[in-house]
C-alpha cells in the first residue's frame, strides 16, 4: 500500500487549466495545499492554488524543484513530456502512473491496448505515410476519420475522409507524423462513464452521462443518460474493466459510442473530464474530489447523483459581442449554477466556463441550461 496523504499536505498538479482549477477547489476545501505547474502566469489553476510554478513542461530543473515541494503529483494536462514525468517520479509518487498517461494520450497505444484486451473499439489502422492511408481507406471504406495519434483534442487534428477526398492533402492536413484512421461509427448516442479507482476502495463509477457535441467539441451533457438499464450497466462494467486493466490510481473518463445497445469505446482520458463537470454540483462527491481521494490513498466518496442534471459549455464565441450578460443568465432561473474558469482571452472554441442545473428530469435541466446560455447573449 502506498503512503496515505492526509489533509494539510501538498498536492502538485501538472497543468493549470479548468480541470486543475476545479481539482484545486476540491482539494483546498478538504484542507490540502495545492501547487500548480503551468507555463502561463495566473493560470486558472494558479488563481486558486497556494503556489504556482511558471515554467515550460520540459524544464527539468523547475520540475525537480516542484517535485521537492509537494507530497504527490497528479495532472490535468496530458502532454507533459515523459522525461519530466520521470524526473518527478524519482522524487514523489505520480498518479495516475506515467504508464497510464502514456497509453491514453497516444491514440495508437490506446487503441492497441484496448483491442488487445478485447475491448470494443471502431475498426482502425495506424497511418505513418500516405501509402498507409491509402491502404487503410481501402480496408475500412468511406467515410472514415483520420486522427493524429498525439496532441489531438476537441477535434483538432481530425480529417473527415469521404469518397473522392484527396488523401495526400488529408495526410498533410493531419499535421503529425503518426495518425490513426478509424471507421466512421453511425452512432445513436455518445455517452461517457467516469470511473475512479484507488488502492483503498477499488473502483467507483459516476452515473452514465449522455453527451452532445458541436463542431467536435462537447456542447451539452445530461445525467443520467437516457439509456436502458442494460446499457447503463454494460457501460459501467466496461469502464471498470478498463480502469482495472490499466491499474489506474485516479480518475478515468471513458467516452463511448452507442449503436443500438452496442457500446464502442472511442477515447480514454486519465483525469477528470468535461462530461463529468455536472458532478461538481450534482453528485455527493465530484469527479475532482474523487481524483483527490484516489491520489491521496483515501477511501473514494459516494458518486450518487442527487437529481437529474445538465451541463452546457460556455465557449469563447459567446464573448464575440462583448462580455456575456451574466445577470440575465442567473435571472433566468434560480437553479442555474455558473462556473467560470478565470481565463484571459476568449477565443472562439475555447472553453471559458459552463452552466449546470438540476431539475425534476434531465430534459427540464437541459432546457434550463440552454435558456440560461441564450440569455447570456442578451444586450
Ligand atoms: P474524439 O476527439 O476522438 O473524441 O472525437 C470528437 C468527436 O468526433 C466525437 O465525440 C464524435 O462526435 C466524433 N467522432 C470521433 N470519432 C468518430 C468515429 N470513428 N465515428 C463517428 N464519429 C466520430
Amino acid at each position: 500500500m502506498a503512503e496515505v496523504i492526509l489533509p494539510g499536505r501538498t498536492i502538485g498538479i501538472l497543468g493549470g487549466g479548468q480541470l486543475g482549477r476545479m481539482f484545486a477547489i476540491a482539494a483546498r476545501r478538504m484542507g490540502y495545499r495545492v501547487h500548480a505547474f503551468d507555463p502561463t502566469q495566473d493560470c486558472p489553476t494558479g488563481q486558486v492554488a497556494d503556489h504556482e510554478t511558471n515554467a515550460q513542461y520540459d524544464d527539468q530543473a523547475a520540475a525537480m524543484e516542484f517535485a521537492k515541494a509537494v507530497d504527490v503529483v497528479t495532472f490535468e494536462f496530458e502532454n507533459v513530456p515523459a522525461e519530466t514525468l520521470s524526473t518527478i517520479e524519482q522524487i514523489v509518487p505520480v498518479h495516475p502512473s506515467p504508464f497510464v498517461l502514456d497509453t491514453c494520450r497516444h491514440r495508437e497505444r490506446e487503441k492497441n491496448f484496448l483491442s488487445k484486451r478485447g475491448f470494443p473499439v471502431a475498426p482502425y489502422r495506424v497511418v505513418k505515410s500516405v501509402d498507409d492511408l491509402r491502404a487503410g481507406v481501402k480496408a475500412l471504406g468511406t467515410p472514415c476519420i483520420l486522427k493524429t495519434a498525439d496532441y489531438g483534442y476537441d477535434g483538432k487534428g481530425q480529417v473527415d475522409i469521404k469518397d473522392g477526398t484527396d488523401l495526400d492533402e488529408a495526410f498533410r492536413a493531419m499535421g503529425r507524423p503518426v495518425g490513426v484512421l478509424e471507421g466512421f461509427v453511425r452512432f445513436d448516442k455518445e455517452i461517457s462513464v467516469i470511473v475512479a479507482r484507488s488502492e483503498a476502495s477499488g473502483t467507483v463509477t459516476f452515473p452514465v452521462a449522455e453527451n452532445e457535441h458541436a463542431n467536435h467539441i462537447l456542447d451539452v451533457t445530461i445525467a443520467p443518460a437516457n439509456v436502458s438499464e442494460k446499457v447503463a450497466h454494460d457501460a459501467a462494467i466496461l469502464a471498470i474493466e478498463v480502469a482495472e486493466s490499466l491499474k489506474l490510481i485516479g480518475v478515468l473518463a471513458v467516452e463511448m459510442f452507442l449503436v443500438g445497445e452496442k457500446i464502442i469505446i472511442n477515447e480514454l482520458a486519465p483525469r477528470p473530464h468535461n462530461s463529468g463537470h455536472f458532478s461538481f454540483d450534482a453528485c455527493v462527491t465530484s469527479q475532482f474530489e474523487q481524483q483527490l481521494r484516489a491520489v491521496c490513498g483515501l477511501p473514494l466518496g459516494d458518486p450518487m447523483l442527487l437529481r437529474p442534471a445538465a451541463m452546457a459549455n460556455l465557449l469563447g464565441d459567446l464573448w464575440q459581442g462583448g462580455e456575456p450578460n451574466w445577470q440575465a443568465a442567473l435571472h433566468s432561473d434560480e437553479r442555474i449554477k455558473l462556473h467560470l474558469y478565470g481565463k484571459q482571452g476568449a477565443k472562439p472554441g475555447r472553453k471559458m466556463g459552463h452552466l449546470t442545473a438540476m431539475a425534476e428530469t434531465t430534459e427540464e435541466a437541459k432546457q434550463l441550461v440552454l435558456a440560461a446560455r441564450e440569455a447570456l447573449k442578451r444586450q
